[in-house]
C-alpha cells in the first residue's frame, strides 16, 4: 500500500466538568464526547526521501511542526525505524481552533494511517497512548464513537448504547478562544452548576433528546459567556428555532443545537448567517454506529 484516505471526524462535547487541578497544572475532567459526521479528509502518501510534507486548502494552516498532522507523523518516525517519508494533504471542513477537535482528529487519522502504511502492527491502546504524548483529546479521536473521559482527558469508557441520531447545528462565532486561557480563567468554586453525566448516560440510553437536551452542560461557558456575549445569543437564537438544547463545545467558541427536525435545524443555520453575519454555521448529524453502517453499505 502506497498511500491511505481517512476521514477525521469532528467532535462534541455533550457535557464538560471540571473535578480538580493536579500539581503540575493539569485539570482533570469528566465529559461525554460524541463524533459528528463533519470531517476533514486525510490523505497520506509514502514518498522515498526521508521528510515530511504537508499541504491543506487552508492557506493560512502552519504546515510545519506546528501543524498536529505534522507532529503525528514526526513521533512515528522518531519511534520507528521509517526510513521513508510521507506526504499527508489535509482537505479541512472542520472549523479551525472551535472546541471541535478537527487538529487532534487529524493527528490521529495521521497516526492510524501511518500504522497501516508502514505496516508498524501497533494496536489501538498503543497508538492511543503514543498519542497522548501530543495531546489529551487525541486518545478519543483514535477511538472515536461515544465515549465518557476522565482523568485529563484520556482515561476513556466507550458508552456502547451509543447516543440517539440528530441533527446538530454548529455555529462558530469570529472569535478564536484559546483553551489554556479558558482554563486559567476558571474559577472551580464558583461553579454553580456542573453537569449531571449520569443522567445525561441514562437519557442516552434511553433515546431520549429532550430530556438530552435539557442535560448538556460544560462548566467552561461560565468562562466564555461573560466574556462573550455573543455565545450566549447563539444559544438563545437556536432555542427560538426549536432547540432541544444546546451547548458551547469544548473551551469554544463553536456553540451547538440538537434538533430532531432537519427543517427546523436549517432555518435556524439561514437565520444565524443573516443575523450574526458568520462564516462557519452549518447542519450536520451525530455520528452514530447507525451513520457508520449507512456509510458502509454506500462504500461497498
Ligand atoms: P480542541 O477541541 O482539541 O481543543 P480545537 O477544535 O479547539 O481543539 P483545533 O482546530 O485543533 O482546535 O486548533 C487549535 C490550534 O491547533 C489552532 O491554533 C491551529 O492552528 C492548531 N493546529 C495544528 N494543527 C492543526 C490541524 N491539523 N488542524 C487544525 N488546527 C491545527
Amino acid at each position: 500500500m502506497q498511500e491511505i484516505t481517512l476521514k477525521a471526524r469532528a467532535k462534541i462535547n455533550l457535557t464538560l466538568d471540571v473535578t480538580g487541578k493536579q500539581p503540575n497544572g493539569y485539570h482533570t475532567v469528566c465529559m461525554i464526547m460524541q463524533n459528528l459526521s463533519l470531517c476533514d479528509t486525510i490523505y497520506i502518501k509514502r514518498i522515498d526521501k526521508p521528510v515530511i510534507r504537508v499541504k491543506s486548502n487552508l492557506e493560512w494552516l502552519p504546515t510545519d511542526e506546528r501543524n498536529l498532522a505534522y507532529r503525528g507523523a514526526e513521533l512515528l518516525k522518531n519511534t520507528f525505524p521509517i526510513k521513508e517519508g510521507v506526504f499527508i494533504y489535509l482537505d479541512k471542513k472542520i472549523p479551525v481552533a472551535a472546541g471541535l477537535a478537527g487538529g487532534s482528529a487529524n493527528c490521529a487519522a495521521v497516526l492510524v494511517g501511518m500504522n497501516k502504511l508502514f505496516h508498524l502492527g501497533l494496536s489501538k491502546r498503543s497508538l492511543m497512548k503514543l498519542g497522548l504524548q501530543l495531546g489529551a483529546d487525541i486518545p478519543y479521536c483514535i477511538l472515536q464513537g461515544t465515549a465518557l473521559a476522565e482523568g485529563i482527558g484520556e482515561k476513556l469508557t466507550p458508552i456502547t448504547s451509543g447516543c440517539p441520531f440528530c441533527y446538530v447545528l454548529l455555529a462558530k462565532p469570529n472569535i478564536s478562544i484559546s483553551t489554556a486561557s479558558v482554563y486559567q480563567n476558571l474559577c472551580l468554586d464558583k461553579i454553580k452548576k456542573h453537569p449531571d453525566t449520569k443522567q445525561m448516560l441514562l437519557q442516552m440510553q434511553q433515546k431520549n433528546i429532550d430530556e438530552m437536551g435539557k442535560l448538556l452542560c460544560n462548566v467552561l461557558e461560565t468562562v466564555t459567556i461573560s466574556k462573550y456575549h455573543e455565545i450566549a445569543l447563539l444559544k438563545q437564537k437556536m432555542l427560538s428555532f426549536g432547540a432541544k438544547g444546546t451547548l458551547m463545545s469544548g473551551s469554544g467558541s463553536t456553540v451547538f443545537g440538537l434538533f430532531t427536525e432537519k427543517q427546523k435545524a436549517i432555518e435556524a443555520e439561514r437565520s444565524i448567517k443573516k443575523e450574526f453575519g458568520l462564516r462557519d454555521v452549518f447542519v450536520t448529524e451525530i455520528w452514530n454506529k447507525k451513520q457508520q453502517k449507512k456509510e458502509r453499505v454506500r462504500n461497498g
